[in-house]
């Protein structure tokens, strides 16, 4: 039996990437010494993941920036844009292509960044055209090699699959599939440098086969595995993120020499595939979960694995579910978990290490070791400390009408209108004021206890004064506190919440240099206090106007942090649900009028199946209206989402039932309000008039412009006026200026009406 990693963290357990990309990208290293520092980040992966047990080591997992754009630059593909400079060096191309610019060279508008399925990651989209001209060039993969082969001579290169590849790419010019026949040339000639190279094993990953796919993806897999000579390569065919059981007839006919299957994301008939397919093929089994923090109870893992084990015998492998690159490095540095929490967790490194424990146990019939092991991940599910009865009384207790503001929209909307006065056209931000250096500098002190909780709360007690007084002198009809006691609207409400704990060094790639570290939802969730209603009520005495009050919503929280795997994820969103539901209670109770909860990451929960997707969006959407339903009518709830892919799935956007829904659309110039208009959504909406993503200040006519496009499909007492989202990464000046004419472009077409 093997145990094989699909791929570790590139960022190294102390961010070292990130801190040498970033050096290097101010102009403070050169192209060598980042090279160098990446090699040592390969090297010391590579060890760790051999100190730990890992057999197979992963090869072409590590990334500059990302694997797909890694994949792109293997294979030679590189839009027509940046082509300009012909001397310049591989490194800045690969960053001006995810960056748009790099220390040498020109800028350029960079290649889109979407998300990688269903996790956090971001990935850079090829850009495909018709004239798809393809240069191999494995010169960077095949070193990198020839550096594992000096540490181990197991080694397995990882490569993106062609079809998978396709499938995530954008074409403009022609259909898709027509370019399979190039693609595939520049496929044959990586497999064939390999073989020559004497790699032996190949992870080939095609992760759209968790998809459900059309007839013609099902059939570029026959035409693209059929086709490509393995020389002496033996293919593992590599899935993850969701089960391939339905595409199972598919996948036993195509010439692999194996399988991985995620065994965690969803249920997978594990022995249907070993009756169907080949007795030749090694079956991988991802059976350490790869994107969550938990340690793993080896012991039912290894309950299942046995008879597997001992009809497969050498034919399994081990592996965790998907590549690691979702997982935090090391547990080790968490010395600030408590004891039992931290016996609770296991990290990159720990996975590795408990895939080898497995073996040995399967290999030894064994489980004294693993018993020991798994002892504290059984314990977690019966802690006390997990297990709130309140809370999960309340659960218990919650009927459909929890779930449901009283009144329906336009009642409420008629209460609202004599409650708040508003103009036509009422102008309002999204919530965040520019963070300044100067607010971080004394959080931070606060944080190390240099400043007393006094201290702190006068110094943001004054910066929202300030923004109150901004907003006033700029005339906005709806004003906001500004969140600087905010680091993130995730972390922010976590630190606040029972059952959430939070690491010190947990990171997780999002994209090239940037890393988040999500909360880890451990237990039961409540409300320990009120956790913005001091700030908010503090913001409304200093004006007439109303101000809005911010939330983040439980979808949000949930999709954002690593969440307990003993409960559905549907019953977390409802504790979460719960506890900004109190909050919402006490803000109504304390006089606020309007209650923003953002929702940024709906959509990024979505499941990787389409079929799943209802089944998702109705519990995600239950949980938002169960946080807001606690407002009577005359509350004005609003809802902000940063995105403008709305098409697929607006009919949950309208199950929101958010009084007020304030999207991005700037960049589209309202082209997404179509989606609107065909599906007649119905409540208050505010599409974002200019994009907070650029230091640009928008002119007045062009914003009156943008705005009377919306008004042909919303009618004026339904649109609101805002940016496309909050303004925490903007400066105070461009901010000013581009509010003080985005209240102008209002009261212009005002004047209209
Ligand atoms: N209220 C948040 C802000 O303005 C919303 C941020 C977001 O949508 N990501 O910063
Ligand atoms: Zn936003």
């Amino acid at each position: 039996m093997q145990i094989h990693n699909l791929g570790f963290p590139r960022i190294g357990a102390r961010r070292e990437l990130k801190f040498s990309l970033e050096r290097y990208w101010r102009g403070e290293s050169t192209p060598e010494t980042l090279l160098t520092e990446c090699r040592e980040i390969r090297k010391t992966n590579w060890q760790t993941q051999l100190d730990e047990g890992i057999e197979y080591l992963p090869v072409g997992d590590f990334a500059h920036y990302d694997h797909v754009l890694n994949t792109s630059l293997l294979l030679g593909i590189v839009p027509e844009r940046f082509k300009g400079s012909s001397e310049e060096n591989e490194l800045d191309l690969e960053f001006r292509i995810a960056r748009g610019q790099a220390p040498s060279g020109c800028q350029c508008a960079a290649s889109d960044m979407t998300k990688w399925f269903n996790t956090n990651y971001h990935y850079i989209v090829p850009e495909l055209s018709a004239d798809l001209d393809i240069k191999v060039n494995a010169g960077r993969l095949l070193a990198q090699i020839a550096e594992a082969r000096q540490l181990s001579d197991k080694v397995k290169p990882v490569l993106l699959g062609p079809v998978s590849y396709l499938y995530l790419s954008v074409v403009k010019d022609v259909e898709k599939l027509s370019l399979l026949p190039k693609l595939l040339k520049g496929y044959q000639e990586v497999l064939n440098q390999l073989a020559a190279s004497g790699v032996s094993w190949l992870q080939i990953d095609e992760p759209v086969l968790g998809l459900e796919l059309e007839e013609s993806w099902q059939q570029a897999f026959n035409t693209s595995y059929g086709q490509l000579e393995k020389g002496g390569l033996k293919l593992l065919l590599t899935t993850y993120f969701a089960s391939v059981d339905h595409h199972l007839e598919l996948i036993r006919a195509l010439p692999f020499d194996g399988i991985h299957l995620d065994t965690i994301a969803e249920q997978t008939d594990v022995t249907r595939f070993i009756d169907a397919l080949p007795s030749s093929w090694v079956i991988s089994l991802g059976v350490v979960n790869g994107r969550n923090v938990w340690k793993t109870d080896l012991v039912s893992v290894y309950q299942t694995l046995l008879p597997l084990y001992r009809r497969l015998g050498e034919r399994l492998w081990l592996a965790p579910s998907c590549s690691l690159l979702h997982s935090p490095v090391d547990l080790a540095q968490e010395l600030k978990l408590d004891e039992e929490l931290s016996s609770w967790l296991a990290f990159a490194r720990q996975k590795c290490a408990e895939l080898a424990l497995l073996k040995s146990a399967l290999e030894n019939e064994n489980s004294d070791a693993i018993t020991l092991y798994s002892a504290p991940a059984i314990a977690r599910r019966v802690s006390e400390r997990i297990h709130n009865q309140a809370v999960q009384q309340r659960i218990s207790r919650l009927q459909p009408e929890d779930f449901q503001r009283k009144q329906a929209f336009n009642e409420r909307k008629i209460i609202q209108q004599s409650a708040l006065n508003l103009p036509l056209l009422p102008t309002t931000t999204i919530g965040s004021f520019p963070q300044t250096r100067k607010i971080r500098e004394i959080r931070a002190k606060w944080r190390r206890n240099e400043i007393s909780d006094l201290q702190y709360q006068e110094y943001i007690r004054g910066e929202i004064a300030d923004v109150i007084a901004r907003q006033e002198a700029i005339g906005l009809d709806v004003l906001v506190h500004g969140e600087a006691e905010r680091n993130d609207m995730v972390e922010y409400f976590g630190e606040l919440l029972e059952g959430v704990a939070f690491t010190q060094f947990a990171w997780v790639q999002s994209y090239g240099s940037r890393c988040v570290k999500p909360p880890v939802i451990f237990g039961d969730i409540s409300r320990k206090q009120a956790m913005t209603l001091e700030w908010i009520n503090y913001a409304q005495s200093l004006t007439a106007k109303p101000v809005k009050a911010m939330l983040t919503g439980p979808v949000t929280i949930l999709a954002w942090s690593f969440v307990r795997d003993d409960l559905p994820r549907r019953q977390v969103a409802e504790q979460i649900a719960l506890a900004i539901g109190d909050e919402v209670a006490d803000l109504v109770a304390g006089g606020t009028q309007i209650i923003q909860i953002d929702e940024p990451a709906i959509r990024e929960g979505m499941p990787v199946k389409q079929s799943l997707w209802q089944e998702y969006l109705d519990w995600a959407t239950a949980a938002f209206r169960l946080s807001a339903a606690t407002a009577p009518a005359a509350t004005q709830i609003h809802s902000h989402m940063c995105y403008s892919e709305f098409n697929d799935i607006l009919e949950a956007i309208i199950a929101l039932d958010a009084d007020v829904l304030t999207v991005e659309t700037s960049r589209s110039n309202m082209a997404l309000l179509d989606a609107f208009e065909q599906q007649a959504y119905p409540n208050d909406l505010g599409p974002g008039v200019y994009d907070i993503h650029s230091p640009n200040v928008p002119d007045v006519d062009w914003m009156v412009n943008l705005l009377a496009k919306a008004l042909d499909y919303l009618p004026p007492e339904r649109l609101w006026v805002n940016p496309d989202c909050g303004l925490k990464t903007r400066g105070w000046s461009e901010t000013t200026s581009a509010l003080e004419n985005m209240v102008l472009a209002a009261k212009a077409l005002r004047a209209q009406l």
